[in-house]
């Protein structure tokens, strides 16, 4: 019998990988989607007649309910959120309904309609906020610094309250920042690469950024979702950080992108004080040695390989017109 897997947030970046990797691995991939007045299925478009589309929102928690109690999945993959900081500066509550109760929403769907579901939330290296200790790994103290990191921290701390109190099969992956070509275009890797190629082309001639000091371990995505799923896989549930241990400041990203296409970044990068964040986290660096060795997962794509393949990738998109 072939299994079936609920992804929500299928439509962003990480639901179009996993369903990706889903699909090879011949699971029935669920797609949940929220009502929209327009699709937006440009990161899944490929992917239509091999999973399906499901209604769901992490508001509505009947939806929820009704969602898992139709497709029976054997697992779920909670990665809907409204996973933007600066957003969660101006719409808090919002973001507190989203990426943290809707966790609990989901959770209790489970809890109610089959307690041996595997779930799997994504959590994120945003919880270390000002952090304790550098690298971080799961037992670095959570001190989350923005609206963001907070929701995000109520999340992870309840799938380990649903584990450890209803037993369920319930783990939470502590994912470092992971980009690729399918990456919000607000996030600073995207900004670079499709700033870099706009400049190459001749569309613009300045790229604003914010803080170029700050620090993140930046890994690809299409690597990340594989440790998702290999955690569900586990004889037992449990977390997970996910990295590779590598930081570079935004600067360095914005160096060697420019660089690959013949450019000093020095030359065209601007910074705006707008940009930068009413608090901010200076460095986020991971230890993902459990997930080495319990899961046998490590990154593939270097920090470079990664650069160069979104700068190409917007630099193809961009020149197609
Ligand atoms: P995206 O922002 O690309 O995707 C977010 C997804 O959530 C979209 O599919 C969006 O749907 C969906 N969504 C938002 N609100 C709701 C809702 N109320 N009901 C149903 N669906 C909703 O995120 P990523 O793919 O980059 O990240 C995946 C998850 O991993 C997120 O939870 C994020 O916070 C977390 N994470 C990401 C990291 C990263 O570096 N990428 C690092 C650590 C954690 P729609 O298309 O309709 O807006
Ligand atoms: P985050 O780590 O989830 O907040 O991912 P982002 O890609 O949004 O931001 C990573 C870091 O880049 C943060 O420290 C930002 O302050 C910094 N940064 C610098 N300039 C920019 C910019 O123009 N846009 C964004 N999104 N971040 C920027």
């Amino acid at each position: 019998m072939k299994k079936r897997a609920i992804i929500t947030g299928v439509t962003g970046q990480d639901g179009s990988y996993l369903a990706d990797l889903l699909a090879t691995k011949d699971y029935e991939v669920y797609g949940m989607v929220r009502r929209s007045s327009t699709e937006n299925f440009e990161r899944i478009n490929h992917l239509m007649g091999r999973i399906e589309l499901v209604r769901g929102d992490l508001l509505d928690q009947m939806s929820l309910i009704r969602l898992i109690q139709t497709v029976k999945p054997h697992e779920v993959y909670n990665l809907a959120a409204q996973s933007f900081v600066p957003t969660s500066f101006e719409q808090p509550t919002l973001t507190g309904e989203f990426t943290a109760q809707g966790v609990a929403r989901i959770l209790e769907a489970i809890r109610l309609v089959d307690k041996k579901i595997r779930f799997y939330q994504a959590s994120s290296s945003e919880m270390f906020g000002l952090v304790a200790e550098t690298p971080q790994s799961e037992t670095t103290p959570l001190r989350p610094r923005n609206p963001y990191g907070v929701a995000k921290t109520y999340g992870h701390w309840m799938t380990v309250i649903y584990r450890e109190g209803y037993h369920m099969f319930a783990c939470s992956g502590i994912l470092f920042n992971h980009e690729s070509p399918r990456r919000g275009k607000e996030f600073v890797s995207r900004r670079i690469s499709v700033g870099v190629a706009k400049i190459k082309l001749g569309l613009e001639k300045k790229l604003t950024l914010g803080n170029l000091k700050a620090k993140r371990d930046w890994g690809f995505a299409g690597d990340y979702v594989e440790a998702m799923w290999k955690m569900l896989q586990q004889p037992k549930p449990d977390d997970y950080v996910v990295a590779t241990g590598e930081a570079h400041t935004v600067e360095d990203f914005a160096r060697v992108a420019f660089n690959h296409v013949g450019l000093n970044w020095k030359k065209y990068v601007e910074t705006d004080q707008k940009l930068v964040r009413p608090t901010e986290l200076h460095i986020l660096c991971g230890n993902a040695l459990k997930a080495r060795r319990v899961l046998g997962w490590k990154p593939k794509m270097r920090f470079e390989e990664l650069v160069y393949l979104m700068v190409d990738e917007d630099i193809k998109v961009l020149a197609n017109g």
